[in-house]
């Protein structure tokens, strides 16, 4: 058997480090066996999915060196390896269930679902679909059909008893069906959910060995189901720790920095990235620190993978940049590499139309230029002092901007303007009032072009980084002081709406 795995990212936004992680243990796993490993884009979302989306992770999983053997890029005996170019052959399997009498039609309109979620709120009753159409007759089924009334299709799930998930890491998990919940596996639009989709793929694409985050451990009983009602051989599941913040919570973008780009446009070196990903929860044999990818596949051993939640620490990846660059890298080489970030024509010209306005000679631009080229700004509390405004507490400001930017979806101008407008609007301060400090933040001082520009630049991860550090500087908002800002947070705005 030639061992086969699958990254299969979901285009939906930013490349995240959590997709390179698991993209490197798939990788290094079939490499290590003589196997193949593909890049499959699940495009089943048409609403949040996005071809901007898709060709940056394909572009920053390159940056880190990890390459496919097939892929929607590369091509391959098994494609299309892009999901929404493969809906015939899910409605063909989700019709197959329905005939083998494993899946049925549900006309329950939202409306209905809603009132179900409501009261079984109320009643603290399970959650999950009741089964209200599990027992239409063939006839009933056939007038709504004729009718032309919207429907789904479920899966049915066994009421009774546990599933067992083996998986490879975790042996045995038990899991109770009752609480397992009659999946949707095609949507009223006739395209098919993620579960179905990828079940389907993984069997085509003959993927032995699906190695994913734990967050689908409960998704695994709806597979092991589907691939006993199509007769399929079941591939070995591996569910691998989550990373996580240096306080132990989910890594998120609230806390670290979580774009593979960010760490391009923030000077890192790939093979380091990947050096790091590749001691989330695992070690080499010897235990050394430092190794290659080509040193990880030769020593790889999947056992090895211990679960204790991995942490994600941007200082030591830092540390073991640095040593990179030290003890790997020529100064020649790093001449080269550090051209080659430096003089990134495609970066450069975004702002040197602002740069042109503002210099009177070229020793003018790389002062001014700087922060454009820097990580975390060395900042102090005095930086944030203004004469002419009134007193108003800057952190706070500091601190919801960068909430209201972390829930921003599109990272364009207008939009970034409008969020501290509203946010100035809602504070009852004027624009510059959160304007100033927010330049300085980003620009380290509020006499540059014009700020907003520079986070479109600078781009979402850092321009948040940014402004996580800025608060810091002021002093950092306490676990108590927290709550407090957050509940002043939620009720800005609410008197107007
Ligand atoms: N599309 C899923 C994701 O975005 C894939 C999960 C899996 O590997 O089965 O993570």
């Amino acid at each position: 058997m030639t061992v086969r795995t699958r990254i299969a990212p979901s285009p939906t936004g930013d490349p995240h480090v959590g997709t390179a992680y698991i993209a490197l243990f798939n990788m290094a796993f079939a490499k290590s066996q003589g196997g193949q490993f593909l890049l499959r884009i699940e495009d089943t979302d048409q609403v949040r999915s996005t071809p901007e989306s898709e060709q940056q992770i394909l572009d920053s999983l390159r940056w880190l060196g990890l390459n496919w053997d097939e892929g929607p890029d590369v091509g391959g005996p098994h494609g299309p390896y892009r999901q929404s170019e493969r809906s015939e052959l899910y409605a063909k399997h989700s019709d197959e269930l329905l005939e083998k009498g494993h899946a049925f039609r549900c006309f329950c309109t939202s409306e209905r679902l809603d009132e179900l979620r409501k009261q079984q709120e109320i009643d603290k009753e399970g959650s999950g679909y009741d089964g209200h159409c599990l027992h239409l007759t063939e006839a009933s089924v056939q007038t709504k059909l004729a009718a032309g009334e919207p429907h789904v299709v479920r899966m049915k799930i066994p009421t009774e008893g546990t599933c067992k998930v083996q998986d490879m890491l975790r042996g045995e998990i038990e899991i109770d069906w009752k609480q397992v919940d009659m999946q949707v596996l095609r949507k009223a639009d006739g395209l098919p959910t993620y579960h179905l989709a990828n079940v389907v793929d993984d069997h085509y694409m003959e993927i032995t060995h699906v190695i994913r985050g734990e967050e689908w451990i409960n998704s695994a009983p709806k597979h092991i189901l589907l691939y006993k009602y199509f007769g399929w051989q079941m591939p070995v599941l591996c569910h691998m720790p989550l990373l996580r913040n240096p306080d132990k919570s989910k890594l998120s973008k609230r806390k670290n920095p979580t774009c593979i780009t960010y760490y391009r446009d923030a000077g890192y070196l790939p093979e380091a990235v990947l050096n790091y990903l590749g001691r989330m929860g695992w070690s080499m044999p010897d235990e050394r620190e430092k190794f290659t990818l080509d040193e990880m596949i030769a020593n790889f051993d999947l056992q090895r993978v211990s679960l204790g939640g991995p942490i994600f620490d941007q200082e030591k990846l830092s540390w073991l940049n640095g040593s990179w660059i030290r003890e790997n890298l020529t100064v020649e080489e790093f001449g080269e590499r550090l051209h080659n970030w430096l003089m990134n024509e495609a970066y450069i010209s975004k702002f040197l139309p602002f740069a042109k306005e503002r210099a009177a000679v070229f020793t003018d631009v790389a002062p001014m230029a700087a922060f454009m080229f820097s990580g975390m700004l060395d900042l102090k509390p005095e930086d944030f002092a203004h004469k002419k405004r009134e007193e108003v507490d800057v952190r706070k400001v500091l601190q919801f901007a960068l909430w209201r930017l972390e829930a921003l979806r599109i990272w364009e101008k207008d939009n970034i303007f409008g969020e501290i407008k509203t946010l100035s609007k809602e504070m009852g301060l004027k624009i510059g009032d959160c304007m100033q400090p927010v330049f300085v933040a980003i620009a380290g001082t509020p006499n540059s072009w014009s700020v907003v520009d520079s986070m479109v630049i600078l781009g979402p991860d850092m321009s948040r980084a940014r402004l996580r550090h800025a608060v810091n500087v002021l002093g950092g908002v306490s676990k108590k002081e927290m709550k407090r800002l957050e509940k002043e947070f939620r009720d800005l705005g609410q008197d107007e709406a």
